[in-house]
């Protein structure tokens, strides 16, 4: 049970002003379900949903399951159904959910900062060949996503990852989702201080927790120690990064209301120091803000960067102290981002002498049978393991030296490259319409398309030019950030047929060029002009730029 410092708050009937039309804050007492979302994790905790999966729906098969569970509580359990083969975009939005809904689902496990060994990655592997028609995504969010899964099959493939030590809690739905943590955490040495102990705890204590299985909206976390904020901490909802302060030394900055979609907006930054066994508690304190606090009359406006910026931050600091935590906070400060981002590509050596592998995939795609030789490549080489990045990567840790170059031929055997091409390196696609109900066009195909042709046209790309590709405007892939972003819409061709494109965005990223990539309204461009769209504006950039100029300062300038 938690702390009772962090029981939801209530307010009485005296203290609620009843004349004002709140936004569905429990803390002001607003507790009456506002919208249908509200009023079905009222109606029953979705953490219960899990024994109607064992229970009935796995054995009286998909037209068993309650719409209700269906498409909301699954989520809790990171099952979402996936979009029915053949429809197009242009009737995403037109269709009721039900009509796009396929007898499939999505299923997302949670990885949270793990290092997953030999046995895990063959866990993995082995759901996806025999429950997921071989499919396996990374995503940004550092989880694993599989397709095609069948309800019958969920029980057997939750009992496989339990004994693997993981799970699909919470992966999706009002709740706080897959955790990033540093990919290099512990072995980095460059780190400032290892996060893994304290989002282990976090995990411990609070997934599959009722205290906070129903939130607002979705909850995103990182926790890292590492300098090149390679935990995406200013699209996260709550971030802890690592920093040192002059007289307590390394800790965390605690950084709020990150988020990217709709009215996107960067985390900001608390300007305190935090020691990492104080970190659990001071993230309970923000989710529980969020819990009572948070607006849950429009789903829109409900994610915690729109209490944030209403209240800013010293606010927020106030009420986490007072109300939360009942003590008042370190002041201190973190750095700006050092590197331009933390993908870890390439073989680094680590503070014990050994080395660890970063390499990547083709827009975070993986296999079964991919999965399953990637265990065996690290029992071969006897390394500590494999976690995966928030760019659709995975790093491999605690390589001997000696052993790095056969290694890395290894990889590409088996698909992975460590030494990819810039557009292999720094291209990310969402799910797209292939399998995601939202999706107005298609990302991963088309983006691996996209790779191939530039990696051809532009061999040899002297300066890192970041491509994020999504289906539609709710950025999983995050348009915002990326040098070249790209929002999937309909626009019309030549000959005025409405057909799959993009909507453009340039000069976004985060980092050493914190910022929101501008959204061009001139610049749409049909999905099958794209290649060419690229590559003209590749190389005005290269024809134009200054020395050492960025992409990024070349669209401000
Ligand atoms: Fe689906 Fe849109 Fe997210 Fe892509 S960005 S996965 S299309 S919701």
């Amino acid at each position: 049970m938690s702390d009772p410092r962090f029981q939801a708050r209530r307010a009485t009937q005296t203290e609620i002003p009843r004349t004002k039309r709140g936004e569905g804050q429990w803390a002001l007492g607003f507790t009456e379900p506002l919208n249908k979302n509200e009023q079905s994790k009222k109606d029953d905790d979705p953490l219960n949903v899990r024994e109607r999966i064992l229970h009935i729906y796995s054995k009286r098969g998909f037209d068993s399951i309650d719409p209700a569970d269906l498409r909301g509580r699954f989520r809790w359990m990171g099952l979402y159904t996936q979009r029915k083969p053949g429809i197009d975009g242009g009737k995403t939005g037109s269709l009721a959910e039900e009509e796009l809904d396929d007898r499939y689902f999505m299923m997302r496990v949670r990885s949270d900062g793990q290092l997953l060994g030999a046995t895990q990655l063959r866990t993995l592997g082995s759901i996806s060949t025999d429950f997921a028609r071989g499919t396996a995504d990374i995503t940004d969010r550092q989880n694993i996503q599989y397709h095609w899964v069948e309800i019958e099959s969920v029980p057997e493939i939750w009992d496989r990852l339990a004994a693997a030590g993981l799970n699909t809690l919470e992966a999706c739905g009002d709740s706080p989702r897959g955790f990033l943590g540093s990919p290099v955490a512990g072995v980095a040495a460059d780190e400032i201080l290892d996060g893994s102990s304290a989002l282990a705890e976090i995990k411990r204590r609070y997934i599959g927790n009722p205290a906070y299985s129903n939130l607002p909206r979705k909850f995103k976390t990182s926790v890292s120690g590492h300098p090149s904020l390679d935990g995406a901490p200013e699209i996260n909802d709550v971030s802890f990064v690592g920093t040192v302060h002059p007289e307590h030394g390394p800790g965390f900055d605690l950084w709020v209301g990150g988020g990217l979609s709709t009215n996107p907006m960067l985390a900001q930054k608390l300007g305190v120091w935090i020691p990492l066994e104080e970190v659990p508690d001071v993230w309970e304190g923000v989710i529980a803000i969020f819990r009572d606090y948070g607006y849950r009359r429009l789903r829109s406006r409900a994610r915690l960067k729109f209490l944030v910026a209403d209240w800013g931050v010293a606010k927020f600091r106030e009420v986490l102290e007072n109300e939360y935590l009942g003590r008042k906070l370190v002041d201190g400060t973190s750095p700006e981002r050092a590197v331009r981002n933390g993908d870890h590509i390439g073989a680094h050596e680590q503070k014990d002498g050994r080395f660890y592998v970063g390499a990547t995939p083709t827009v975070g795609r993986v296999s079964g049978t991919m999965l399953t030789a990637l265990g065996d490549l690290v029992e071969k080489y006897a390394a500590d393991g494999v976690r995966l990045t928030s760019y659709q990567k995975l790093v491999i840790l605690g390589v001997e030296a000696d052993a790095v170059p056969d290694l890395l031929d290894d990889l590409e055997v088996i698909g992975l490259s460590a030494r990819p091409s810039n557009w292999r390196r720094s291209t990310m696609a969402c799910t797209g319409i292939e399998f995601c109900k939202l999706a107005i066009v298609d990302t991963k195909q088309r983006a691996s398309d996209l790779i191939d042709e530039l990696e051809r046209r532009f061999p040899d790309l002297d300066t890192p030019i970041t491509v994020n590709v999504n289906g539609c405007p709710n950025s999983c892939a995050r348009i915002q950030v990326a040098d070249i972003g790209l929002k999937g819409q309909l626009v019309l061709d030549d000959d005025g047929n409405q057909v799959e494109g993009f909507q453009v965005h340039l000069g976004g990223g985060i980092g050493l060029t914190n910022g929101f990539g501008r959204k061009l309204r001139a610049h749409k461009v049909t999905s099958a002009g794209l290649d060419d769209y690229i590559t003209a504006v590749v190389e005005s950039y290269l024809d134009d730029r200054t020395e050492d100029e960025s992409f990024a300062a070349w669209v401000a300038r």
